[in-house]
This record gives structure tokens, sequence and C-alpha cells, in this order.
């Protein structure tokens, strides 16, 4: 496969609601998922008491859980503190009526929150730009339209490199290192004054 075919392979891995490319969407999530879990603690909820190491650690993290038809879902998120933002995720699964924690429920099929995991991808990021910068990289690279809980690719508190615009504009795309396709996602402020073109890698 070429590098081309292959980053149209992944998009439409990330783009696509047709049942027809759904063995393959959750053949990408799974590979994604076992290069994080090769690296990085999963904590279950079962185990929350584990994760308090990550009290006061700030990062963008990961949540991710099988439904009951053995299907992969993802989240990604970000904190100044991912333990304390882990917790406030498990009580609104279990107790609060809001557009998120609903899709949580709907997905998992109860509020039973034991089979949620939760990895922080990368931390010490005390800079909340910097955060929102990796945490739009991560929603990319766990992108799925079926599959993802994230209802937006940014936050609309991203700023451009200049720290002054916000509202950006992000899409996916790609460069070939050895012959390796590594995803790339750009950003570009929508202020008409600015008009920079920016990587968020
Ligand atoms: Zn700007």
């Amino acid at each position: 496969m070429d590098s081309k075919t292959k980053f149209q392979y992944i998009k439409r891995c990330k783009m696509s609601r047709k049942p027809e490319y759904d063995t393959q969407v959750q053949r990408y999530l799974q590979v994604s998922i076992d290069a994080v879990k090769a690296v990085r603690t999963v904590y279950m909820d079962a185990n929350f008491t584990e994760a308090e190491v990550l009290n006061n650690v700030s990062g963008v993290y990961l949540i991710f859980f099988y439904n009951a038809n053995g299907k992969l879902f993802t989240y990604i998120g970000e904190s100044d503190n991912v333990y304390k933002r882990w917790k406030q995720h498990r009580y609104g699964i279990q107790s609060l009526k809001k557009t998120l924690y609903n899709k949580f429920r709907r997905h998992l099929g109860t509020n039973d929150i034991s089979n949620i995991a939760f990895v922080l991808l990368e931390r010490d990021l005390d800079d909340q730009n910097a955060r929102l910068y990796r945490e739009t990289y991560n929603i990319y690279k766990f992108k799925s339209r079926n599959y993802s809980l994230n209802s937006k690719n940014c936050s609309s508190r991203l700023r451009c490199p200049d720290g002054t615009h916000g509202r950006c504009r992000t899409w996916l795309s790609y460069k070939v290192v050895d012959e390796k396709v590594v995803l790339l996602v750009f950003g570009k402020s929508i202020n008409k004054n600015c008009n920079l073109t920016f990587v968020i890698k």
C-alpha cells in the first residue's frame, strides 16, 4: 500500500459511518488502544483508588470501554487535574443528565462504570493551550464516527500560536517518515486578520 492509499484508509476509518467499514474501524481502534496499552498504565474503574497518583497531575487522558457487543468506544479529554476530572466523569456517567453522560450510558447500556478504563496519555502540561493542542491531536488520533464520544474535534477555547485568536478550524493530514504514514493535524484561526495556519502535533 502506498502512503496516499494508506492515509485514505486511515481517513476512511475515522470519517465513515458506513456499516461495511465497521470491522476495519474497530480493528483500527483496537490497534491504537493496544499501542497505548504497551506504554501507559491502564486504570480500570474497579481500581479507581490506584489512580490517585494522578491527583494534581495535568494532562490529556483517554477513556475507553467495550459495549455489550464487544464494540470499542473512546473519549479524549484534558484537565489541570486528571484524577479529579475522572472522578467527575465517574459521577457523571452514574448520575448526571448531560449530553456526554447520556451518550456514555446509551453505549454502555448501563450506568455501571466498573468496566471503564482510564489512561493518562500525556502528563505535566500545565499550560491550558498546550493541553488543548494535545487534546485535539489525540481526538483525531482516536477519531471515529460511530465510536468516539467526543462531539467536537477541537475545543472552542483553543487559541492560535500567537495566543490571541480562538475559534480555529482544524483538519487531518499526514507526512511520510521512513516510509511510515505519520498523522498531522493542522489548525487555522478563522480570524480574518490572522489567517495563520499551524501544525497541532
Ligand atoms: Zn491568530
